[in-house]
């Protein structure tokens, strides 16, 4: 039978683990935390539970779904488009994207308009300045883009690469970005009709959906007994000490000073120190801005019903803020509801360091956006520091990232990775079909021959 080590139990390696072992397979997945989930895992104070982000699982991916409600049964709920809204120019708006355009005045829109049609940019293509401002227009560019993206990263939007912005779905994806398709789609928007289903189906209700009541930690904690009711092994607070390579494979991995000899390798964790443990790289890992989640217990009911906004405008701290119990009422005691407030910074920034001293401002930001009516409702608040969610990727990344996956293929070519950007953040959407893709690959493998694995042993 394959012998097969999968790196972090977080959503993307326990996917792997339990569509493995439902193909027969007894997989080892290790995790260095002491509980399983990675980001997408609940988190208990006392009677609250705050889930690590809000997260909704796109219901267009029917693979996922399919995978997801096989592990949830009728327990998902629909999430609403209209839960979801930001905090733009002083106001929350139901509109996300394209749709915020009709809340800019007029004479912004019409230099946008004329933008869009006519300006040109003379910023690099591959940056997120240059990718929008050849979509958008420059007027665009400043008023929707630049602000609530170096407010987040901290670094001017020509520095990094136009995917950053995808993946903070801060712009439309890359095939997306054409003015045509921009233009038309604004003018519909700007009219308020949505774009009729080309599969003559009914209209959406939901955009997507959420698991409950058992919510997203207890979803990863499901996958993990499905693992280990099916043979195979879950293992928490154990390293990865090296990695042993015969004629360019991984034959053994050192974990908490046991060796244990695999055929494959599935490495869920950024590239960067993959890399380093093999060997393969001397460069410093990419910068990345690092989460921290206030979660307050709170006293009444919210005054909003937005499952998260997102603070768009540069003054608020707040880069998003939820509400925990708006999908399971009993994430609080009757009577109380809990809040998460996500700040993005930067490791060096003090509050990084102190966040314990920021409580007030925080709360201040909530109070001024109108999401808390006063401060007497606010009650302890749970800090959770989460580093490096997303990773700072510059203009030339791709070309490094190839560069570093041809090495790695030629150097350890039984080690497959589910995150294809070698870290930072995906959707869970995407890295469970990743995850299936990846398992399918694995599971579809011939068994290495005896003799061949005894030849390189
Ligand atoms: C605050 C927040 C909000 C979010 N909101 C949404 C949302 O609304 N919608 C959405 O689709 N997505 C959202 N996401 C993103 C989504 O949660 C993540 O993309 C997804 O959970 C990542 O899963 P993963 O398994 O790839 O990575 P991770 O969850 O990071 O798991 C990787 C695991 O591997 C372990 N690990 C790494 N290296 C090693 C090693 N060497 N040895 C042992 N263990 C190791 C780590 O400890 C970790 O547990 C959000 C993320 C955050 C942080």
């Amino acid at each position: 039978m394959k012998r097969v080590v999968v790196v972090g139990a977080g959503l993307a390696g326990l996917t792997v683990g339990s569509k493995l072992v439902s193909s027969g397979l007894k997989p080892l997945v290790v995790e260095r935390e002491p509980h399983v989930g990675g980001q997408c895992r609940s988190l208990q104070y006392g009677e609250y539970t705050f889930d690590v982000g809000k997260h909704c699982f796109d219901h267009s991916q029917d693979e996922v779904a399919e995978f997801v409600l096989s592990h949830c049964g009728q327990t998902m709920v629909g999430v609403p488009r209209k839960k979801v809204g930001c905090y733009f120019r002083g106001a929350y708006r139901e509109e996300l994207g394209v749709g915020r355009l009709r809340y800019l005045p007029v004479s912004v829109l019409v230099r946008g308009l004329w933008d869009l049609v006519w300006s040109r940019t003379s910023a690099d293509r591959r940056s997120l300045r240059g990718a929008v401002e050849a979509c958008y227009g420059r007027t665009f560019y400043d008023t929707l883009v630049r602000q609530r993206i170096e407010r987040v990263l901290g670094v001017p939007c020509d520095q990094v690469h136009v995917d950053v912005g995808t993946l903070l779905w801060l712009i439309p994806p890359k095939e997306q970005l054409s003015r045509a398709a921009l233009l038309g789609k604004a003018l519909r928007r700007l009219r308020n009709v949505r774009a009729p289903r080309t599969d003559g189906g009914p209209p959406k209700a939901f955009e997507a959906f959420y698991p409950s009541p058992r919510g997203f930690g207890d979803f990863c904690e499901a996958l993990a007994q499905a693992v280990m009711a099916g043979g195979g092994t879950v293992q928490t607070v154990a390293s990865i000490e090296s990695l042993q390579v015969r004629q360019g494979r991984v034959t053994g991995v050192v974990i908490n000073g046991r060796l244990e000899e695999v055929d494959e390798v599935v490495w869920t964790g950024e590239l960067h120190p993959l890399l380093k443990q093999l060997g393969l790289t001397d460069e410093p890992p990419p910068p990345s801005v690092n989460l921290i989640l206030f979660n307050f217990e709170m006293a009444g009911s919210p005054t909003h019903d937005y499952f998260w906004v997102e603070y768009a405008d540069p003054d608020p701290l707040i880069y998003r803020a939820s509400v925990s119990t708006l999908h399971r009422p009993a994430n609080a005691p009757a009577g109380h509801y809990g809040i998460t407030a996500e700040v993005a910074c930067r490791s060096h920034e003090p509050i990084w360091n102190d966040p314990a001293s920021y409580v007030e401002a925080v709360q201040e930001a909530l109070v001024r956006t109108d999401f808390v009516p006063d401060r007497g409702s606010f009650g302890p608040c749970h800090i959770e520091r989460i580093p490096r969610v997303w990773l700072i990727l510059d203009v030339d990344y791709q070309e490094r990232l190839e560069r570093s996956l041809a090495h790695l293929a030629r150097e350890a070519s039984n080690v497959h990775l589910t995150n294809p950007a070698g870290g930072g953040f995906q959707t869970i959407g995407h890295i469970v079909r990743r995850a299936l893709e990846v398992s399918r690959r694995i599971a579809e493998l011939p068994p290495r021959s005896p003799e061949l694995v005894g030849s390189m042993g």
